[in-house]
């Protein structure tokens, strides 16, 4: 394969350090003037700047993730889109979070025939997604398939430390407004989101803007917002990010770092469904194998099955030898 390196323009003016400067909340970043042409994944996502300005971004891509998540489930293909969307969204947050080990979970709750959306993405942009609907999803607006609805961000630091948790109703027509508005009124960032999603892939990019430096272009967020409305579903879904980036902003100073690559992974484990039946309670347990034989625990996300039959039921219980936990004391 020839050796194909996409020039990106980079501003003298502007060093590691002084970006790193802007925000609490970067990971490490690694100054890069090329892009590497090499075709690695079909699943990446890209961060971006605009030199001598408070404002970054992000652009993402998710093929093989998007459908690998949904492959396990027949959803109707609103529901496809919307959990494709939310995918692109995790993703795109994700990196502007520092997450160490964590993951970022978002969740849509709703009341209406739509119950609940849900995507984690971990700190290495590992995915995985799931739904739950009843009835029929056809052409109602957003609105009217969440009904009452809430909007649930969780950052698991997935250490045993403390779990952020934000919780707040839903405001918005589609995901990416449901997402704007929380960052903007939770967060106090202003955040600029583009989602979209068809059969193939999920898509999206996001602008943020970090607190402004008093000799920085003031005025960069409101051109650089403008020029990004003007892109479109399919821009967004096939071109590369270098294209796309140089498409919308080619007067301003864009630098683009090295991609990262997203792909699906589930994070179910006998072990975790162990401890699940554990917390069930032996008597529970042996109730359930006495009346079926054995239990079947499937995985919403990956549809991976774990099942117990009465020896392992036994193992699992006579494992523990921790000291039974006392039911009238906490
Ligand atoms: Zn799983």
């Amino acid at each position: 394969m020839g050796k194909t390196t996409l020039e990106y323009q980079q501003n003298p003016r502007s060093t590691q350090y002084r970006f790193l400067s802007l925000g609490a909340c970067h990971d490490k970043i690694e100054p890069m003037t090329t892009f590497k042409n090499t075709a690695v994944s079909n699943d990446q996502l890209h961060r971006f700047v605009f030199d001598n300005t408070p404002i970054r971004g992000n652009t993402v891509r998710l093929q093989d993730t998007y459908k690998t998540a949904l492959q396990h489930v027949d959803y109707p293909p609103r529901l496809k889109n919307a959990l494709g969307e939310l995918m692109a969204a995790a993703a795109l947050l994700a990196a502007t979070l520092k997450l160490e080990n964590g993951a970022l979970i978002l969740q849509i709750q709703g009341q209406g025939p739509l119950n609940l959306l849900v995507v984690e993405c971990s700190a290495s942009l590992e995915m995985r997604a799931t739904a739950k609907w009843q009835g029929k999803i056809d052409k109602q607006t957003f609105n009217e398939l969440i009904g009452n609805g809430h909007f649930v961000i969780t950052l698991d630091p997935k250490d045993g430390g403390q779990t952020y948790q934000g919780i707040v109703p839903i405001e918005g027509d589609s995901i990416s407004e449901i997402l704007q508005n929380y960052m903007e009124r939770s967060e106090q960032i202003e955040t600029r989101i583009w989602l979209a999603c068809d059969e193939q892939s999920a898509a999206g990019m996001l602008l943020q803007k970090l607190p402004d430096l008093p000799e920085q272009d003031t005025d960069a967020w409101a051109r650089t917002g403008f020029l990004a409305e003007t892109i479109t579903v399919e821009e967004l879904i096939k071109l590369p990010a270098e294209t796309l980036l140089t498409r919308l902003f080619h007067e301003e100073d864009v630098r683009l770092f090295d991609p990262r690559n997203i792909c699906f992974r589930c994070s179910c484990s006998r072990k975790n469904v162990s401890n699940m039946l554990k917390m069930l309670g032996a008597a529970e347990v042996d109730s359930i194998i006495e009346e079926r034989g054995e239990i079947e625990v499937n995985c919403d996300f990956c549809n991976a099955a774990y099942v117990f039959d009465k020896v392992d039921a036994e193992q699992l219980f006579a494992a523990d030898i921790t000291p039974p936990i006392s039911k009238t004391k906490h």
